[in-house]
């Protein structure tokens, strides 16, 4: 029996996840599919509830449903109850378990990336759920300040409260994305990490700038989590001013790896699955 497990979101069809998920399944002779599964808001509870089939591994989840996900899962593994958003379902007798790997992978990505947020000052752009993962993350790093800054301030200021007790040593703010407050805290800012889809390939804001690159100062690494396409120009304005930065694939497929080790409980295949999500990328480029 082909065991079935796929991503759900809405859109999906921009996402590489089935292909580099595939090649891994494929590298080590695991007979499953992944696919891609776009659902309307209104059909996510049935849908999830039917991944409870013994021929379901589970799933990815995607924007808009990681903080929406939870209310139906069975059990929720701690790190995901901290963050309050889950990507990745595991389906296992009948029960459904959440989990968080976006946590995990966003930590790898950017230690491979050489950089190590104890005591630094951070700016997380966006509030939602890709922002939550970030957040923790880094307030489980040691970070020295967080300033969360969104379109919408409440709910930045959401994710502030729920940050407050776990990150007591942590000095947080949080402001809408019009508020000068904003424009000081990039000013300041060590690390920017850019958690909302804007600049995302196929969107109505690809190409656009979320904020102003000049804004920050020398020495802020930039990270944009959209990793389609692989630079985009938030990563290529930020290079072109000398900033060290980076774009959303390394991430992508930390978690990735991370969703594939729980579902099969084997070593998933790194490799193998960063030359396919390249080559998916290469591929959307020409
Ligand atoms: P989400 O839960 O739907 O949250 C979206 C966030 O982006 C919210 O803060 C929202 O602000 C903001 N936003 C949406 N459209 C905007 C616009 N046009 N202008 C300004 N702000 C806007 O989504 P998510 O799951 O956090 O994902 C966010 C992005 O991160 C997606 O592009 C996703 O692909 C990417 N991501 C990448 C990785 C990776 O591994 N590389 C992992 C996770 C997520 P409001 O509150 O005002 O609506």
């Amino acid at each position: 029996m082909t065991a079935r497990v796929g991503l759900i979101g809405y859109p999906v069809g921009h996402s590489i996840s089935p292909r580099f998920q595939q090649a891994a399944f494929d590298a080590l002779g695991i007979d499953a599919r992944y696919e891609a599964w776009e659902l309307a808001p209104d059909e996510l509870a049935g849908f999830v509830d039917g991944l409870r089939g013994e021929e379901t591994l589970g799933a990815n989840v995607t924007s808009p449903y990681k903080e929406a996900a939870p209310r139906y899962m069975d059990r929720l593994h701690e790190t995901a109850r901290f963050v309050g958003a889950i990507n990745t379902i595991v389906s296992r007798d009948g029960a459904l378990e959440g989990f968080n790997t976006d946590v995990p992978g966003f930590q790898k990505a950017l230690a491979a990336a050489g950089f190590d947020p104890e005591g630094s000052e951070a700016v997380i752009w966006g509030a939602g759920g890709a922002a939550r993962a970030v957040a923790w993350a880094l307030v489980w790093r040691k970070a020295g300040a967080l300033t969360i800054i969104n379109r919408t301030a409440v709910r930045a200021g959401r994710l502030r409260h729920d940050l407050s007790a776990p990150a007591s040593g942590v000095r947080l703010r949080s402001c809408g994305s019009d508020d000068p407050a904003a424009l000081e805290a990039l000013a300041a800012c060590d690390l920017v990490v850019q958690c909302t889809p804007v600049g995302l390939r196929g969107s109505e804001t690809e190409g656009a700038l979320p904020f102003p690159v000049e804004a920050l100062p020398s020495r802020a690494m930039v990270v944009d989590l959209v990793a389609n396409p692989v630079e985009t120009r938030l990563v290529q304005a930020a290079k072109a001013r000398g900033h060290a930065a980076l774009g959303g694939l390394p991430m992508l497929v930390h978690q990735g790896a991370a969703a594939f080790e729980l579902w099969t409980q084997q070593t998933p295949p790194l490799a193998v699955m960063f030359a396919a999500a390249e080559a998916a990328m290469a591929a959307e480029m020409e």
